[in-house]
């Protein structure tokens, strides 16, 4: 795992972890030299190796595994050799090199390889397909290892857990019965973070010894545990970082850039994707867990010294079965317990993650009743054996009574001894306690399907009078695809809730995977005095699908009639009427009014600028007008048969609705991202993709290099990036003449590189004056530039627009949650199709500040700021009257402050001053779900400013509305944007010049 950073911390980090590394190089060759607990280590051996014996070591292997161990402190009995085999051959014999050898990183073909001599070799080996390719079309292998018999037996022991998953089928006498003869299933998860190298080398290797070692402890894990191995997850991103790798070894001493890219889409936010599923990599994930039912899902990561085992500070996972955190804790001791007894230091749990969000890979597991856990071992990026210093994790706090050194010389072999050591010895302890894990299986899974009337809720349900069939069709099949069940009623039901009409959708909190179901659409509190969280703290995907789900705990409900849905959701749409002058299709601020928009490129639309009405069926502001006459002669055939694949509903009218209306074009869109970070972007492409709407996917250096963008462009979309406006311009430094280019680029070192988003000869440099500079103009000739959260800072900090400031948070923890927001400007086209209000995603920043004139745009006091909120200190309650003492009490009436003369200079005409669209709501209706504290500061902000500058305009977001595959709710205000990009200005209402006083109340915050 990987904490989110801003891409300047991690910069410095690096920085500073490199200079240390170089001053302390001398230093550390003595350090870990304390290792006096290899006497122990030895008779531990001694006791535990007796049938052992007869089986010879592949010497030459083991000699590279001494070798290449900085210090025997790091080294257990387990894997201090490697047994030889006639018949099996060692990762060493396929690939070239021994598992952990310094400087051999290993590609995913040359695993995939690997995997399957050994399955050639061994019938304890057996090697599978994932159903789906990566992004970048590369196979995704899973890798079974047990006894002989245990594998002929597969598919029995897949039946085993499948039933022991549903106690709906499967009584306490059947349970004892497929406890005692089943199974259980241990999957251990490599590289789902492509820097992290070591866990794809390391599980060769214990394939290898799985099916081959004799000793007591491989023996018994044979026997009684199924172990499952995901030999990389991230396979895009593996072979990237080995491309890199070898490219660093090829450049020595040169500048060379980090892994920019991944996968195709993200970068360590694939471990985010387990609530949107939007990745291939977790689809793949889902679908082997809903296979194979394994009792542990064990991801493997890199980042903290030596040995971090998952437990988390708290606050824990609320919709969790509390048995599965106690197993956390169980695992944990035992591994830490175990490696201690080894002399091995730096096994240590707790203070690292909290256990909150369900958005980890490994939810998969944990999400489902199995027990989801995860290491974080010690990696060099590599494979480079190197100096390194440990800081906060050397110290000795009362988790860590063992810690980590603070000095020492690290190698990918210790890294590959730490994690191989300890995941077999965990594997051991599941298969002992056989019993006790799949009886917890069996008992969460009963518990879950207790859940609807024991702590509640009983259902919930998605009314099927919500106005946006197609967002909900998406949610149930996000439900559908974790693995829940989800059903329709067929009748009109009344519960305490109310009353919902047949087809309501109904999830029921009767079925095993209850869990999951209310983890996705319960509300979230995080107290702000909790631990600080480590990621998200809110996720309510309901409402930020901006579809209605309606908790019900009146048991009534599991009483309606309903039947189960079969297969994925898809809603159908049709023409209905039969009119011949036109069709009308409402926008309902789904993701399909974009699509539409973009399917029929070459029709002419229209949007209208109000709601209307059609008999008794209303229209809302936005639903497009396509008229028949001057469209192409098959419009009606093509539009009918586009909406029915994206479930639109278009109705055919004789009279053209008397409304006012606007031409919507077909914007050319550029998705802008840098070479810094391409993290938070990536979310973009993947709906931009998934919904089909082109753009042209550009870096920053490319503005700076373009300048007629107008010409290229109607909208350029500037990705989501967590730093300064300051950093983007000047983006990765260019030091001097001397160092020569730092290229992202396809080369015979970096063939891999050819499936990157994008390519360049040299990262260094990034937006650039110029950059800004053709920005400005490109807006002045009539662009749209949207910025998303911080990068706001671009058009702000650089003068681009004019009354918009950012505003320092003093109080606001608002953490990565979900907030109420509502239309202040409903006549924005940015609001069409869309109700009073929206929950939107927002992460602490930026707070948007809109000048009273749109003036003081520089974030100062003064004239131009509007009046802080609350009353001012003194006697009384908040509502009471400031009286000063002394004197009558005086009403003084609120009033618009006057500007002295040298100000109103910098007073803008009032068609020009920002259009607050979207605002967060008031204090007290702000929080959704997650985090809140200090929350007067959000309150009332700005979430979307519209900024006329020239003939252009400047949108920003405070929100981010294309976040992790959650917020689809949101995904029509950036669409409503770009494609009303060119009438951004209607509805507007500007006030008469005479009358500044207006203006103010109708701008002011
Ligand atoms: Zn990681």
């Amino acid at each position: 795992m990987k904490r989110l950073a801003a891409v300047v911390l991690t910069f410095a980090l690096s920085t500073a972890l490199f200079a240390q590394a170089k001053l302390n190089k001398k230093m550390n060759q003595t350090a870990g030299a304390g290792a006096s607990a290899s006497t122990s280590k030895t008779e531990y051996r001694a006791t535990n190796s007796s049938g052992t014996a007869a089986q010879p070591n592949d010497s030459e292997y083991t000699n590279s595994i001494i070798k290449n161990t900085t210090d025997k402190m790091f080294l257990t009995e387990i894997v201090d050799h490697l047994p030889a085999s006639a018949k099996v051959p060692s990762p060493a014999k396929v690939l070239g090199y021994p598992i952990g050898t310094p400087g051999k990183l290993t590609y995913t073909a040359d695993q995939y390889r690997y995997y399957r001599e050994l399955e050639k070799a061994t019938p304890r080996v057996k090697v599978f397909t994932a159903p789906e390719k990566s992004e970048q079309g590369r196979e995704q292998m899973l890798v079974v290892v047990s006894d002989e018999a245990n594998l002929a037996k597969l598919a029995r022991y897949k039946e085993i857990t499948a039933k022991l998953a549903d106690p709906r089928t499967t009584n306490e006498d059947v349970a004892k019965q497929l406890i005692a003869e089943g199974k259980v299933i241990y999957w251990a998860s490599g590289s789902i973070h492509s820097s992290e190298t070591g866990s794809p080398e390391m599980l060769m290797e214990m394939a290898y010894r799985l099916a081959v070692e004799d000793t007591p402890l491989i023996q018994a894990i044979r026997k009684n545990v199924i172990v499952m191995i995901t030999p990389t997850l991230e396979v895009d991103g593996r072979d990237s970082m080995v491309d890199l790798y070898n490219y660093r070894k090829a450049n020595e001493g040169k500048r060379t850039p980090g892994l920019i890219y991944w996968g195709k889409y993200v970068a360590h936010d694939n471990n985010r994707d387990s609530l949107g599923m939007a990745l291939a990599l977790s689809r793949n994930q889902m679908s082997a867990f809903l296979e194979y039912h394994p009792t542990v899902l064990h991801d493997l990561h890199e980042s903290v010294p030596f040995l971090y085992t998952s437990t988390g500070t708290g606050p824990y996972n609320a919709w969790l079965d509390p048995i599965v955190i106690d197993e956390w804790q169980s695992l944990a001791y035992y591994e830490i317990e175990e490696m201690t007894k080894r002399g091995v230091p730096g096994v240590w749990t707790h203070g690292f993650y909290d256990g909150w969000a369900p958005n980890y890979m490994f939810y998969v597991a944990n999400g489902h009743n199995s027990i989801g856990r995860f290491y974080e071992t010690f990696g060099n990026g590599g494979a480079d054996t190197q100096d390194r210093v440990v800081n906060q994790e050397s110290g000795r706090d009362w988790f860590r009574p063992n810690p980590p050194l603070a000095r020492v010389k690290w190698s990918i072999r210790n890294n590959i001894n730490m994690q191989e050591s300890a995941i077999l010895l965990a594997m051991n302890y599941v298969g002992l306690n056989k019993d006790r894990f799949l009886g917890n299986f069996y008992l969460k899974s009963k518990r879950s399907v207790a859940k609807a009337k024991t702590e509640g809720p009983a259902a919930y349900v998605l009314p099927a009078s919500d106005t946006r069939p197609v967002e909900a069709s998406e949610l149930i099949n996000l439900l559908k695809l974790q693995g829940c069940e989800v059903q329709r009623l067929t009748k009109d039901t009344e519960v305490k809730e109310g009353k919902f009409a047949a087809g309501s959708y109904v999830v029921r909190m009767d079925q095993p995977y209850s869990r999951m179901a209310d983890m996705l659409l319960d509300t979230q509190y995080y107290n702000v005095n909790d631990p600080r969280p480590y990621d998200d703290t809110g996720w309510t995907l309901g409402p930020l699908h901006n579809v209605k789900t309606v908790r019900v705990k009146d048991e009534k409900i599991l009483a309606a009639p309903m039947t189960l849905i079969d297969g994925p959701v898809k809603v159908t749409g049709k023409v209905e009427g039969t009119g011949k002058a036109a069709f009308v299709v409402n926008h309902t601020a789904e993701s399909a009014i974009a699509q539409l928009r973009y399917r029929l490129k070459d029709v002419k639309f229209s949007a209208a600028e109000a709601s209307f009405k059609i008999g008794d069926k209303n229209f809302n502001a936005g639903s497009y007008i396509i008229k028949v006459d001057g469209n192409p002669a098959d419009v009606a055939e093509r539009l009918a048969k586009e909406a029915a694949a994206l479930g639109l509903t278009a109705t055919a009218v004789d009279k053209i609705p008397e409304v006012a209306n606007h031409a919507v074009s077909v914007p050319r869109i550029a998705i802008v991202h840098t070479w810094l970070n391409t993290q938070d972007e990536g979310w973009y492409r993947v709906e931009f993709d998934r919904l089909g709407i082109p753009y042209d996917y550009i870096s920053d250096q490319a503005l700076g290099r373009t300048p007629n963008l107008r010409e290229k462009y109607d909208v350029i979309l500037f990705g989501p990036i967590r730093t300064s406006a300051q950093n983007i311009v000047r983006g990765t430094p260019a030091f001097n003449e001397k160092e020569g280019a730092i290229p992202w680029k396809k080369s015979d070192v970096t063939p891999n590189f050819a499936l990157s988003p994008d390519q360049t000869d040299d990262i260094r440099g990034g937006l650039g004056i110029q950059g800004v500079a053709n920005l400005q103009a490109f807006i002045a000739a009539g662009g749209l530039f949207i910025t998303v959260a911080d990068n706001a800072s671009i058009p702000i900090d650089f003068g681009i627009t004019t009354g918009v400031s950012i505003q320092d948070a003093r109080q606001l923890q608002a953490r990565g949650a979900v907030y109420n927001t509502v239309f202040a400007d409903r006549k924005s086209p940015i609001a069409y199709g869309y109700d009073e209000g929206l929950a939107v995603y927002f992460n602490q920043s930026p707070i948007l500040q809109v000048a009273a004139f749109g003036g003081g745009g520089g974030g100062g006091g003064g004239f131009g700021q509007p009046p802080t909120s609350g009353r001012p200190s003194g006697r009384g309650s908040t509502d009471d009257p400031d009286v000063v003492q002394g004197r009558v009490p005086i009403v003084i009436p609120s009033a618009t402050p006057t500007p002295d003369p040298g100000q109103a200079a910098q007073i803008p005409p009032p068609e020009t001053r920002p259009r607050i669209v979207l605002r967060f709501a008031a204090e007290k209706d702000l929080l959704v779900s997650g985090m809140l504290a200090g929350g007067s500061e959000l309150a009332g902000k700005p979430a979307v400013v519209d900024v006329p500058v020239g003939r252009g305009h400047v949108v920003m977001f405070a929100n981010n509305p294309m976040w992790r595959h959650e917020t689809h709710g949101s995904f029509s205000l950036l669409f409503n944007a770009i494609l009303n990009y060119d009438s951004l200005g209607v509805g507007r209402t500007v006030p008469k010049p005479a009358d500044p006083a207006k203006a103010t109340e109708e701008q002011d915050q």
